[in-house]
């Protein structure tokens, strides 16, 4: 029987549908949840990232704004402007859209925002306060698979769950929050030998690669559960990391690739601004 269809994008709407109802109440007590977005250079997935998250806040009811800066920018003005939107008090989040151009260093831009409102989860401030299990902006895509799995009662809690990728935008804090959920965790990435191996015995499965159809039916158990976080634009258009068609066939649960982890991502990315917002109102940073 073909697997059943984890719909993120059905999900992300009820999400999306929450917030929105949040933000008028908020709204008529005098706060409005801002979000500022930087983009620098011609980058076309990120333009196109941009857009989807501008497009987001705006149907939210978010305060946003999109600061388009030309490819050559230098880390010296764009440093500026982090300091600028860091002590802007209308602006509860800040989110750096990576990748950066190569002249300058993500490190350091990201480590340049307030940590309070770092609403993707990256500074080490927040990196840290994750892997040490206390409250910090969770970065928006592993957040998203966990909510996606929650809301359909998949149990995590014993289960073994092999997360293929180790960025330190997914793959990396996926581990961490299956961890704190009780998942026995394996993290494989490009230099694991024989992934099959592992990938066999997942049952929770995750995809972040960025390889087109790596996850074969062979690689995949039974009734396993298949989360593919993968974006890689063919000719044929838009494929995850896993073969869909194939791989349904055995798993129980299988997100699809578009509709499956990209609208969760930015569903939580509101999410993290609202919180940020309300944290902001009290002060410090988040979970304090
Ligand atoms: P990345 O390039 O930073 O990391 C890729 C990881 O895959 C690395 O850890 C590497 O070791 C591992 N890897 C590479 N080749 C491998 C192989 N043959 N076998 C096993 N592991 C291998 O990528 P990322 O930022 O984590 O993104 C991964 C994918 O997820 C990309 O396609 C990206 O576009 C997509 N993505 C989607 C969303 C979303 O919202 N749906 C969000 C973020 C990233």
């Amino acid at each position: 029987m073909a697997a059943k269809i984890l719909d993120g994008k059905k999900v992300a709407e009820e999400i999306k549908t929450s917030l929105k109802e949040e933000v008028t109440r908020l709204k008529a007590r005098g706060l409005t949840p801002g979000l500022a977005v930087v983009l620098v250079g011609e980058d076309p997935a990120s333009k196109v990232y941009v857009k989807q998250k501008e497009k987001a806040c705006e149907e939210v009811g978010f305060a946003s704004q999109v600061y388009r800066l030309p490819e050559d920018t230098s880390e010296e003005s764009l440093l500026q402007l982090i300091n600028e939107l860091n002590d802007d008090r209308a602006v509860h989040g800040i989110l750096v859209q990576l990748p950066l151009p190569g002249h300058l260093d993500a490190n350091q831009v990201i480590q340049a925002i307030n940590p309070a409102k770092d609403v993707d989860g990256f500074h080490p401030f927040n990196v840290g306060r994750l892997a040490a299990g206390l409250a910090a902006p969770v970065p928006c895509t592993p957040r998203g698979i966990i909510h996606l799995l929650e809301a359909y009662n998949i149990p995590i809690a014993g289960r073994h769950a092999v997360v293929v990728g180790r960025s330190n935008i997914v793959g990396k804090p996926l581990a961490q929050l299956l961890l704190a959920r009780d998942a026995t965790v394996t993290v494989c990435h490009s230099k694991t030998g024989n992934l099959t191996s592992f990938t066999r015995t997942a049952d929770i499965l995750v995809a972040a690669v960025g390889r087109p159809r790596l996850i074969t039916r062979d690689m995949v158990k039974l009734g396993a559960v298949v989360v593919d976080v993968g974006i890689n634009r063919l000719p044929e258009g838009m494929v995850g990391d896993v073969d869909f068609e194939a791989v349904r066939e055995v798993a129980d649960y299988i997100t699809p690739v578009p509709g499956g982890v990209g609208p969760l991502t930015i569903a939580m990315l509101l999410r993290n601004t609202l919180e940020a917002a309300l944290a902001g109102q009290g002060g410090g940073p988040p979970g304090e």
